[in-house]
């Protein structure tokens, strides 16, 4: 469980590292894809925009369908225009963690490739949304904790201190 956790920090590298030619301009955007090509290469199960449904709560990223695919070697990748999650990889975490996961990945489809604003968005939702308490946030630090960084991402303990600045910068919001 550990090791796997380790793979959080290649989350988006691995869309890249599969996703893209050579060709490929370097761009603020994840790659596009659409779920049928998705599909077609890794095989997987389509959840349909608005279909999904994470321990109970229905989450939803604009018209963005879902991709569940048990061999994806990380939680969870983005494309534009597409998320994909690892429902084997995901059946151990908590519900926060999860919902995050899902929410950082929706987060690159507003905010690029940029980790930091994908993890604060994931962050912001959560609160705005009701499902992510301080005692969620502890559990999605414990979560990226071991994570190293690395050219993309900063390491676990890095992520959860902006993301706690983003918790306590949203605070009060849900309450308007
Ligand atoms: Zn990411």
């Amino acid at each position: 469980m550990r090791s796997k956790q380790f793979r959080l920090s290649a989350w988006a590298t691995a869309a890249l590292a599969c996703a893209l030619s050579a060709a490929e301009p370097v761009s603020a955007a994840p790659p596009a894809l659409s779920a049928q090509a998705y599909m077609a290469a890794h095989g997987g199960t389509l959840a349909p925009a608005g279909t999904l449904e994470i321990d109970g709560r229905r989450m939803t990223c604009g018209r963005y369908p879902t991709v569940l695919d048990p061999h994806l070697n990380d939680f969870g990748e983005a494309y534009l225009g597409l998320i994909v999650l690892n429902p084997r990889l995901f059946a151990g975490l908590a519900t926060p963690v999860k919902l995050w996961i899902y929410s950082h990945e929706c987060g690159h489809e507003s905010v690029g490739r940029d980790e930091s604003k994908a993890d604060c968005a994931a962050v912001r939702r959560g609160r705005r949304e009701g499902w992510l308490t301080e005692k969620g946030l502890a559990q999605v630090c414990a979560f990226m904790q071991p994570a190293h960084a690395d050219s993309r991402h900063f390491s676990g303990p890095q992520r959860c201190a902006f993301m706690r600045q983003c918790f306590q910068q949203s605070a009060g919001s849900t309450h308007r």
